[in-house]
Protein backbone atom coordinates (compact mmCIF):
# COMPACT_ATOMS: atom_id res chain seq x y z
CA UNK A 1 0.00 0.00 0.00
CA UNK A 2 0.91 3.22 -0.82
CA UNK A 3 1.86 5.33 2.43
CA UNK A 4 4.08 8.55 1.03
CA UNK A 5 3.29 8.95 -2.31
CA UNK A 6 5.34 10.51 -5.04
CA UNK A 7 4.04 13.56 -5.31
CA UNK A 8 0.35 14.98 -4.40
CA UNK A 9 -0.78 18.61 -5.58
CA UNK A 10 -1.31 21.14 -2.96
CA UNK A 11 -4.58 23.17 -3.37
CA UNK A 12 -5.97 26.05 -0.77
CA UNK A 13 -9.39 27.58 -0.64
CA UNK A 14 -7.92 30.10 -3.35
CA UNK A 15 -8.28 27.28 -6.19
CA UNK A 16 -11.90 26.53 -5.27
CA UNK A 17 -12.77 29.92 -5.01
CA UNK A 18 -11.74 30.83 -8.57
CA UNK A 19 -13.08 28.14 -9.77
CA UNK A 20 -16.22 28.18 -8.21
CA UNK A 21 -16.23 31.97 -9.81
CA UNK A 22 -15.33 30.73 -13.07
CA UNK A 23 -18.71 28.00 -13.13
CA UNK A 24 -20.61 30.76 -11.38
CA UNK A 25 -20.28 33.33 -14.60
CA UNK A 26 -21.18 31.73 -17.12
CA UNK A 27 -17.94 32.01 -19.60
CA UNK A 28 -16.27 28.25 -19.61
CA UNK A 29 -14.69 28.35 -23.44
CA UNK A 30 -11.19 29.32 -23.59
CA UNK A 31 -9.64 33.12 -23.64
CA UNK A 32 -11.98 34.32 -21.26
CA UNK A 33 -11.12 36.44 -17.92
CA UNK A 34 -9.32 34.01 -15.97
CA UNK A 35 -7.13 33.19 -18.89
CA UNK A 36 -6.33 36.42 -19.34
CA UNK A 37 -5.33 37.02 -15.80
CA UNK A 38 -3.17 34.00 -15.96
CA UNK A 39 -1.63 35.56 -19.56
CA UNK A 40 -1.03 39.06 -17.88
CA UNK A 41 0.87 37.26 -15.06
CA UNK A 42 2.86 35.36 -16.64
CA UNK A 43 4.05 38.21 -19.48
CA UNK A 44 4.98 40.33 -16.29
CA UNK A 45 6.86 37.41 -14.89
CA UNK A 46 8.67 36.32 -17.41
CA UNK A 47 9.06 39.90 -19.51
CA UNK A 48 7.85 38.48 -22.13
CA UNK A 49 5.13 39.93 -24.70
CA UNK A 50 3.09 37.05 -25.07
CA UNK A 51 2.22 33.82 -22.55
CA UNK A 52 -0.19 31.90 -24.02
CA UNK A 53 -1.75 29.49 -22.21
CA UNK A 54 -2.01 25.96 -23.48
CA UNK A 55 -4.47 22.19 -21.96
CA UNK A 56 -0.29 21.40 -22.03
CA UNK A 57 3.27 21.70 -22.23
CA UNK A 58 3.11 18.93 -25.12
CA UNK A 59 0.49 21.37 -26.64
CA UNK A 60 3.15 23.88 -26.02
CA UNK A 61 5.87 22.20 -27.31
CA UNK A 62 3.60 21.29 -30.47
CA UNK A 63 2.70 25.14 -31.29
CA UNK A 64 6.88 25.43 -31.16
CA UNK A 65 7.65 22.94 -33.81
CA UNK A 66 4.88 24.91 -35.85
CA UNK A 67 6.77 27.64 -35.36
CA UNK A 68 9.70 26.53 -36.07
CA UNK A 69 8.66 25.65 -39.50
CA UNK A 70 10.15 22.18 -39.60
CA UNK A 71 8.81 19.28 -42.09
CA UNK A 72 10.78 16.15 -43.39
CA UNK A 73 14.49 16.35 -43.90
CA UNK A 74 14.71 18.97 -41.14
CA UNK A 75 16.70 18.05 -37.80
CA UNK A 76 16.35 18.95 -34.29
CA UNK A 77 18.83 18.38 -31.75
CA UNK A 78 17.84 17.46 -28.49
CA UNK A 79 18.48 14.97 -25.12
CA UNK A 80 17.01 11.47 -25.36
CA UNK A 81 17.06 11.74 -21.66
CA UNK A 82 13.76 13.67 -21.51
CA UNK A 83 10.05 12.97 -21.66
CA UNK A 84 8.70 12.11 -24.65
CA UNK A 85 6.69 14.97 -25.88
CA UNK A 86 10.10 16.86 -26.56
CA UNK A 87 10.75 14.59 -29.63
CA UNK A 88 7.36 13.17 -30.21
CA UNK A 89 6.22 17.60 -31.00
CA UNK A 90 9.13 17.72 -34.21
CA UNK A 91 8.06 13.98 -35.29
CA UNK A 92 4.72 15.23 -35.49
CA UNK A 93 6.19 17.55 -37.62
CA UNK A 94 7.87 14.99 -40.03
CA UNK A 95 10.99 16.35 -38.71
CA UNK A 96 13.80 13.95 -37.31
CA UNK A 97 14.62 13.93 -33.90
CA UNK A 98 18.46 14.09 -33.32
CA UNK A 99 19.62 12.48 -29.45
CA UNK A 100 23.12 13.36 -27.70
CA UNK A 101 24.52 12.81 -24.52
CA UNK A 102 23.98 14.70 -21.08
CA UNK A 103 26.52 15.83 -18.97
CA UNK A 104 27.50 14.54 -16.02
CA UNK A 105 27.15 16.98 -13.60
CA UNK A 106 23.39 18.35 -14.01
CA UNK A 107 21.84 15.94 -16.36
CA UNK A 108 21.66 18.56 -19.14
CA UNK A 109 22.10 18.93 -22.71
CA UNK A 110 25.93 18.61 -23.44
CA UNK A 111 26.80 21.72 -26.01
CA UNK A 112 30.31 19.68 -27.10
CA UNK A 113 27.80 17.01 -28.13
CA UNK A 114 25.63 19.25 -29.62
CA UNK A 115 28.01 21.19 -31.48
CA UNK A 116 28.99 17.54 -33.14
CA UNK A 117 25.44 16.71 -34.04
CA UNK A 118 24.74 19.74 -36.32
CA UNK A 119 24.48 19.20 -39.76
CA UNK A 120 23.20 21.55 -42.87
CA UNK A 121 19.89 19.96 -42.24
CA UNK A 122 20.07 21.09 -38.26
CA UNK A 123 17.14 23.76 -37.32
CA UNK A 124 16.44 23.80 -33.82
CA UNK A 125 18.18 22.70 -30.66
CA UNK A 126 15.48 21.63 -27.44
CA UNK A 127 17.03 22.56 -24.02
CA UNK A 128 15.87 20.62 -21.48
CA UNK A 129 15.58 21.75 -18.30
CA UNK A 130 15.97 18.80 -15.82
CA UNK A 131 14.90 18.82 -12.33
CA UNK A 132 14.38 22.55 -12.94
CA UNK A 133 18.19 23.16 -12.90
CA UNK A 134 18.97 25.10 -16.15
CA UNK A 135 21.03 24.18 -18.88
CA UNK A 136 24.55 26.27 -20.05
CA UNK A 137 22.41 28.47 -21.80
CA UNK A 138 25.79 30.29 -22.70
CA UNK A 139 27.07 27.40 -24.92
CA UNK A 140 23.91 26.97 -26.33
CA UNK A 141 22.85 30.38 -26.95
CA UNK A 142 26.77 30.88 -29.01
CA UNK A 143 25.79 27.16 -31.14
CA UNK A 144 22.73 28.83 -31.93
CA UNK A 145 23.65 31.80 -33.15
CA UNK A 146 26.70 30.84 -34.85
CA UNK A 147 24.48 27.65 -37.23
CA UNK A 148 21.55 30.18 -37.45
CA UNK A 149 19.00 27.67 -35.11
CA UNK A 150 16.19 28.26 -33.27
CA UNK A 151 16.29 27.60 -29.18
CA UNK A 152 13.36 25.76 -27.80
CA UNK A 153 13.36 25.47 -24.00
CA UNK A 154 11.32 22.86 -22.57
CA UNK A 155 10.53 24.61 -19.23
CA UNK A 156 8.17 21.74 -18.27
CA UNK A 157 9.75 21.49 -14.94
CA UNK A 158 11.77 24.61 -14.39
CA UNK A 159 8.77 27.14 -13.62
CA UNK A 160 10.37 30.05 -10.95
CA UNK A 161 14.25 28.12 -12.61
CA UNK A 162 17.06 30.99 -13.36
CA UNK A 163 19.77 31.13 -15.50
CA UNK A 164 22.46 33.86 -14.40
CA UNK A 165 19.17 35.43 -13.09
CA UNK A 166 17.06 35.03 -16.05
CA UNK A 167 13.80 33.35 -16.10
CA UNK A 168 13.72 30.07 -17.94
CA UNK A 169 11.42 30.05 -20.38
CA UNK A 170 12.10 32.96 -21.17
CA UNK A 171 15.74 32.67 -22.94
CA UNK A 172 15.09 30.98 -26.26
CA UNK A 173 12.59 32.00 -28.62
CA UNK A 174 10.00 29.73 -27.05
CA UNK A 175 9.11 28.28 -23.62
CA UNK A 176 6.98 25.79 -23.02
CA UNK A 177 5.68 25.58 -19.52
CA UNK A 178 3.85 22.73 -17.89
CA UNK A 179 1.11 23.08 -15.42
CA UNK A 180 0.28 19.02 -14.81
CA UNK A 181 -0.63 18.26 -11.31
CA UNK A 182 2.79 16.55 -11.03
CA UNK A 183 4.50 20.07 -11.51
CA UNK A 184 5.35 23.17 -8.94
CA UNK A 185 2.42 24.74 -10.17
CA UNK A 186 -0.55 23.04 -11.83
CA UNK A 187 -4.01 22.79 -12.79
CA UNK A 188 -4.59 19.48 -13.48
CA UNK A 189 -3.27 19.44 -17.13
CA UNK A 190 -2.20 22.58 -18.44
CA UNK A 191 0.90 24.34 -19.85
CA UNK A 192 2.12 27.95 -21.69
CA UNK A 193 3.94 28.63 -24.43
CA UNK A 194 6.53 31.86 -24.04
CA UNK A 195 7.00 34.01 -26.89
CA UNK A 196 10.07 36.08 -26.65
CA UNK A 197 10.11 37.70 -29.74
CA UNK A 198 7.31 40.02 -31.04
CA UNK A 199 7.34 38.35 -34.55
CA UNK A 200 6.24 35.23 -33.82
CA UNK A 201 3.22 36.86 -31.76
CA UNK A 202 0.70 36.52 -33.83
CA UNK A 203 1.74 33.62 -35.87
CA UNK A 204 1.58 31.64 -32.56
CA UNK A 205 -1.75 33.44 -31.55
CA UNK A 206 -2.97 32.28 -34.98
CA UNK A 207 -1.85 28.35 -34.60
CA UNK A 208 -3.44 28.38 -31.08
CA UNK A 209 -6.71 29.18 -32.26
CA UNK A 210 -7.75 26.67 -35.24
CA UNK A 211 -5.59 28.76 -38.01
CA UNK A 212 -7.42 31.94 -37.52
CA UNK A 213 -7.00 35.58 -37.09
CA UNK A 214 -9.69 34.85 -33.92
CA UNK A 215 -6.88 36.76 -31.64
CA UNK A 216 -6.58 39.68 -33.93
CA UNK A 217 -10.05 40.16 -34.61
CA UNK A 218 -11.21 40.26 -30.62
CA UNK A 219 -8.59 43.23 -30.73
CA UNK A 220 -10.75 44.81 -33.53
CA UNK A 221 -7.24 44.14 -35.75
CA UNK A 222 -9.39 42.78 -38.58
CA UNK A 223 -13.30 43.11 -39.29
CA UNK A 224 -13.69 39.49 -39.54
CA UNK A 225 -12.29 36.09 -38.94
CA UNK A 226 -11.09 33.33 -40.86
CA UNK A 227 -8.53 30.19 -42.12
CA UNK A 228 -5.25 31.45 -42.34
CA UNK A 229 -2.52 28.84 -41.67
CA UNK A 230 -2.01 25.38 -40.25
CA UNK A 231 -3.22 25.52 -36.33
CA UNK A 232 -5.07 23.74 -34.02
CA UNK A 233 -7.37 24.33 -30.57
CA UNK A 234 -4.07 24.59 -28.20
CA UNK A 235 -5.99 26.94 -25.33
CA UNK A 236 -7.81 25.15 -22.00
CA UNK A 237 -10.92 26.54 -20.74
CA UNK A 238 -11.65 29.07 -18.18
CA UNK A 239 -12.03 25.98 -15.42
CA UNK A 240 -8.42 24.74 -16.08
CA UNK A 241 -7.07 29.15 -16.32
CA UNK A 242 -9.24 29.37 -12.75
CA UNK A 243 -7.51 26.53 -11.03
CA UNK A 244 -4.11 28.13 -13.03
CA UNK A 245 -4.43 31.64 -11.55
CA UNK A 246 -4.55 31.19 -7.96
CA UNK A 247 -1.83 28.42 -7.99
CA UNK A 248 0.29 31.08 -10.00
CA UNK A 249 -0.28 33.87 -7.20
CA UNK A 250 0.73 31.15 -4.86
CA UNK A 251 4.22 30.33 -6.85
CA UNK A 252 6.35 31.77 -4.91
CA UNK A 253 5.46 29.53 -1.90
CA UNK A 254 4.48 26.72 -3.54
CA UNK A 255 8.65 26.86 -4.72
CA UNK A 256 9.48 28.18 -1.13
CA UNK A 257 8.28 25.09 0.58
CA UNK A 258 9.69 22.83 -2.32
CA UNK A 259 12.96 24.37 -1.83
CA UNK A 260 13.06 24.10 1.95
CA UNK A 261 12.55 20.08 1.53
CA UNK A 262 15.00 19.53 -0.92
CA UNK A 263 17.72 21.42 1.14
CA UNK A 264 16.67 18.39 4.27
CA UNK A 265 17.24 16.08 2.18
CA UNK A 266 20.63 17.24 0.40
CA UNK A 267 21.62 17.59 4.12
CA UNK A 268 20.76 14.69 5.17
CA UNK A 269 22.36 12.30 2.01
CA UNK A 270 25.69 14.77 2.33
CA UNK A 271 27.71 12.10 4.67
CA UNK A 272 25.76 8.97 2.29
CA UNK A 273 27.54 10.97 -0.90
CA UNK A 274 31.09 11.22 1.34
CA UNK A 275 30.92 7.50 1.92
CA UNK A 276 29.53 6.62 -2.15
CA UNK A 277 26.81 5.36 -1.46
CA UNK A 278 25.11 7.57 -3.82
CA UNK A 279 25.48 11.04 -5.86
CA UNK A 280 23.68 14.11 -5.01
CA UNK A 281 22.11 16.57 -7.30
CA UNK A 282 24.82 19.20 -8.68
CA UNK A 283 23.36 22.79 -8.60
CA UNK A 284 25.59 25.33 -10.81
CA UNK A 285 26.33 28.26 -8.31
CA UNK A 286 25.14 30.67 -11.41
CA UNK A 287 21.77 28.89 -11.57
CA UNK A 288 18.62 28.86 -9.24
CA UNK A 289 16.39 26.08 -9.11
CA UNK A 290 13.22 25.51 -7.78
CA UNK A 291 13.24 22.46 -5.97
CA UNK A 292 11.75 20.47 -8.66
CA UNK A 293 12.86 16.99 -8.09
CA UNK A 294 15.10 15.35 -5.57
CA UNK A 295 17.17 12.47 -6.99
CA UNK A 296 20.06 10.56 -6.00
CA UNK A 297 22.33 8.04 -8.58
CA UNK A 298 23.12 5.08 -6.77
CA UNK A 299 26.39 3.06 -8.13
CA UNK A 300 24.64 0.22 -9.97
CA UNK A 301 21.23 -0.88 -11.71
CA UNK A 302 20.87 -3.64 -8.91
CA UNK A 303 21.29 -1.14 -6.35
CA UNK A 304 19.03 1.01 -7.43
CA UNK A 305 16.08 -1.46 -8.12
CA UNK A 306 17.07 -2.64 -4.70
CA UNK A 307 16.67 0.83 -3.10
CA UNK A 308 12.80 1.21 -4.90
CA UNK A 309 12.15 -2.22 -3.79
CA UNK A 310 12.67 -1.73 -0.27
CA UNK A 311 11.28 1.92 -0.31
CA UNK A 312 8.03 0.59 -1.90
CA UNK A 313 7.85 -2.31 0.96
CA UNK A 314 7.71 0.28 3.79
CA UNK A 315 4.83 2.40 1.54
CA UNK A 316 7.39 4.82 -0.14
CA UNK A 317 6.81 5.60 -3.88
CA UNK A 318 10.06 6.37 -5.33
CA UNK A 319 10.54 5.93 -9.22
CA UNK A 320 12.98 6.04 -11.41
CA UNK A 321 12.94 7.71 -15.30
CA UNK A 322 13.60 8.08 -18.16
CA UNK A 323 13.93 5.63 -20.66
CA UNK A 324 16.17 7.11 -22.92
CA UNK A 325 14.32 7.75 -25.74
CA UNK A 326 16.71 6.42 -28.77
CA UNK A 327 16.32 3.40 -27.03
CA UNK A 328 12.67 3.29 -27.44
CA UNK A 329 10.97 1.72 -30.19
CA UNK A 330 9.41 5.03 -31.35
CA UNK A 331 12.78 6.77 -30.98
CA UNK A 332 14.38 4.03 -33.25
CA UNK A 333 11.69 4.68 -35.38
CA UNK A 334 11.59 8.12 -35.76
CA UNK A 335 14.71 9.73 -34.62
CA UNK A 336 18.65 9.16 -34.73
CA UNK A 337 21.18 9.52 -32.23
CA UNK A 338 24.72 10.72 -33.04
CA UNK A 339 27.93 10.30 -30.38
CA UNK A 340 28.14 7.86 -27.36
CA UNK A 341 25.17 8.09 -25.03
CA UNK A 342 27.29 6.50 -22.00
CA UNK A 343 25.80 9.10 -19.82
CA UNK A 344 22.32 9.36 -20.88
CA UNK A 345 22.24 5.35 -20.78
CA UNK A 346 23.95 5.44 -16.82
CA UNK A 347 21.96 7.61 -15.68
CA UNK A 348 18.68 5.89 -16.42
CA UNK A 349 20.02 3.16 -14.78
CA UNK A 350 21.05 4.38 -11.61
CA UNK A 351 18.44 7.17 -10.54
CA UNK A 352 16.07 7.33 -7.94
CA UNK A 353 13.13 9.77 -7.43
CA UNK A 354 12.14 10.48 -3.29
CA UNK A 355 9.04 12.08 -2.27
CA UNK A 356 8.58 15.63 -3.11
CA UNK A 357 5.73 18.33 -2.96
CA UNK A 358 5.11 21.43 -1.09
CA UNK A 359 2.76 19.81 1.02
CA UNK A 360 5.32 16.55 2.41
CA UNK A 361 6.37 18.68 5.60
CA UNK A 362 8.23 16.40 8.28
CA UNK A 363 7.09 13.09 6.23
CA UNK A 364 10.28 14.12 4.54
CA UNK A 365 12.87 12.78 7.64
CA UNK A 366 10.67 9.33 7.10
CA UNK A 367 11.91 9.01 3.36
CA UNK A 368 15.31 10.49 4.73
CA UNK A 369 15.80 7.50 7.28
CA UNK A 370 14.48 5.00 5.24
CA UNK A 371 16.87 5.91 2.26
CA UNK A 372 19.93 5.97 4.54
CA UNK A 373 18.93 2.31 6.23
CA UNK A 374 18.36 0.83 2.60
CA UNK A 375 21.00 2.19 0.19
C1 LIG B 1 6.08 16.97 -17.76
C2 LIG B 1 6.96 17.20 -18.92
C3 LIG B 1 6.45 17.43 -20.21
C4 LIG B 1 4.99 17.27 -20.55
O1 LIG B 1 4.15 18.13 -19.85
P1 LIG B 1 2.56 17.98 -20.04
O2 LIG B 1 2.05 19.28 -19.47
O3 LIG B 1 2.14 16.78 -19.25
O4 LIG B 1 2.27 17.86 -21.48
C5 LIG B 1 7.33 17.72 -21.22
N1 LIG B 1 8.66 17.78 -21.01
C6 LIG B 1 9.19 17.55 -19.79
C7 LIG B 1 10.66 17.65 -19.61
C8 LIG B 1 8.35 17.26 -18.70
O5 LIG B 1 8.90 17.02 -17.50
Amino acid sequence: MVRIPFTRPTLSALEQRYVVEALESGRLSGDGPFTARCRERLEAVFGVPRALLTHSCTAALEMAAILCRVGPGDEVIMPSFTFVSTANAFVLRGATPVFVDIRPDTLNLDARAVAEAITERTRAIVAVHYAGVACEMDELIALAERHGLVLVEDAAQAYGSTYRGRKLGAIGSFGALSFHETKNVISGEGGALLVREEKDVVPAEIIREKGTNRSAFYRGQVDKYTWVDVGSSYLPGELVAACLLAQLERAEDLNKARLVLWDRYHTAFEEGERDGRFRRPIVPDHCCHNGHLYYLLLPSLERRQRLIEGLARQGITAPFHYVPLHSAPAGRRFARHVGDMAVTERTSDTLIRLPLHSGLGDVVEEVIEAVLTLA
